[in-house]
């Protein structure tokens, strides 16, 4: 374990040199995000950071940023879709604890609560290695104490959303999403952006079918 160990601190040092890792906000080196930009980004954040217009499945949602294009928080969430990396993962998650340490805690407490996450389909998942919404809600799960099931799956590989008005989002999803267990708990739903809320709804819809009573999205970045 300590020749491992070694082995990929070695390895993350010479790919450190071979590729150094910049800094999304002003480019400088060290860190995919560094001590002054940091404070910046996070003074950013929402104040308002709940939503309960959800839509006819989603009874609401949590946020941290506003959705903005080219923003740096974008970025990570583009470069952890790429790049595995557990420093990416850890300052998004961590933007998302802090922003609902307090309602966390108020649901770990009530014991009727479990996290889950979007799922990917599965051809991607293996081509990519990993799904960044997981990672995340891991860390939050992980964090919090509050349990988390992979409630749900992705049988369809369906085209990108990019593009789609919000009724083709819609049927392009429809049917995309099954669950793999009974659900009897009210269910916090991470993933990194929500724009249309089309994919959140339609987990939302499948999940209540299985019996959420209530499902609320928890995502780092919200069109509002
Ligand atoms: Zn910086």
């Amino acid at each position: 374990m300590y020749i491992l160990n070694f082995l990929n601190k070695f390895l993350t040092f010479c790919l450190g040199i071979l590729f150094p890792v910049l800094c999304v906000a002003c480019g400088k080196e060290g860190g995919y995000l560094c001590k002054n930009c940091l404070p910046k980004i996070w003074n950013k954040r929402c104040k308002y950071r709940i939503s309960t217009k959800g839509g006819i499945h989603l009874d609401g949602s949590f946020f941290v940023f506003e959705y903005e294009k080219n923003s740096a928080v974008l970025k990570l969430i583009q470069k952890l879709k790429y790049t595995f990396s557990t420093e990416i993962a850890e300052i998004l998650s961590e933007f998302l604890y802090a922003q609902f340490e307090d309602v966390l805690t108020e649901i770990q407490k009530s014991q009727n609560w479990a996290i889950t996450f979007v799922p990917i389909y599965r051809k991607r998942f293996l081509w990519r290695g990993f799904n960044q919404a997981e990672l995340i809600a891991r860390i939050i799960a992980y964090k919090s104490g509050i349990p988390m099931h992979q409630y749900l799956v992705k049988t369809k590989n369906t085209a990108t959303q990019v593009g789609l008005d919000s009724i083709g989002r819609i049927i392009n999803l429809r049917g995309a999403f099954c669950v793999t267990r009974e659900v009897r708990k009210n269910v916090i739903l991470i993933d990194d952006v929500l724009t249309t809320g089309a994919t959140m709804n339609e987990c939302a819809k499948v999940l209540k079918r299985a019996g959420a009573e209530k499902v609320y999205g928890m995502v780092l970045c919200k069109r509002v």
